[in-house]
């Protein structure tokens, strides 16, 4: 079988950051894949998947209910090497274009006090896993060394 294009990427290189992963075109529509990338490949300690999950939850609720973008937002998910998430966009955007979002969602994340949404046995299939102190703390982490100071290298994938 063939290398899909996701594992073509040079993950040696890969920074934290917002990457586009892929553009998908669905009819006449854009869906943007995005790469959510809080840790370095093979380089750090990756994400506990407690935490994850509850960045998964808190980001779902975040964006789904977003003013602007609630209609535009199809899909948030971990990444199963546990080093970020996948978000995909109905819409042709750079990761330039949805920082500020991304800067408010884990804004939302770090700032976030009380019951993680969904996680009643009927609204999630393993509401233990999760870890809200650690999704706070991953998300204060994320935000003051990557996204409050983004690069060309945290916004672009490697050549
Ligand atoms: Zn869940």
């Amino acid at each position: 079988m063939e290398k899909i294009p996701s594992f073509q990427l040079d993950h040696i290189r890969l920074k934290r950051g917002i990457y586009v992963s892929r553009k998908d075109y669905v009819g006449d529509e854009v869906i943007t894949t995005f790469d959510i990338r809080m840790k370095e490949p093979n380089r750090e300690p990756v994400l506990g998947a407690p935490e994850l999950h509850t960045v998964e939850h808190l980001a779902a609720t975040y964006l789904r209910n977003h003013p602007d973008y609630k209609d535009r937002i199809v899909f948030w998910g971990p990444m199963g090497c546990l080093t970020g998430n996948y978000f995909l966009m109905r819409g042709d955007y750079t990761s330039r274009d949805i920082l500020p979002l991304m800067q408010e969602t884990f804004r939302f994340i770090r700032d976030f006090e009380g019951e993680v949404p969904g996680t009643e046995p009927r609204d999630c299939g393993n509401c233990l896993l999760h870890n809200l102190p650690m999704a706070k703390y991953e998300a204060e982490k994320y935000l003051r060394e990557v996204l409050d100071v983004a690069t060309e290298e945290n916004l672009n994938y490697p050549d």
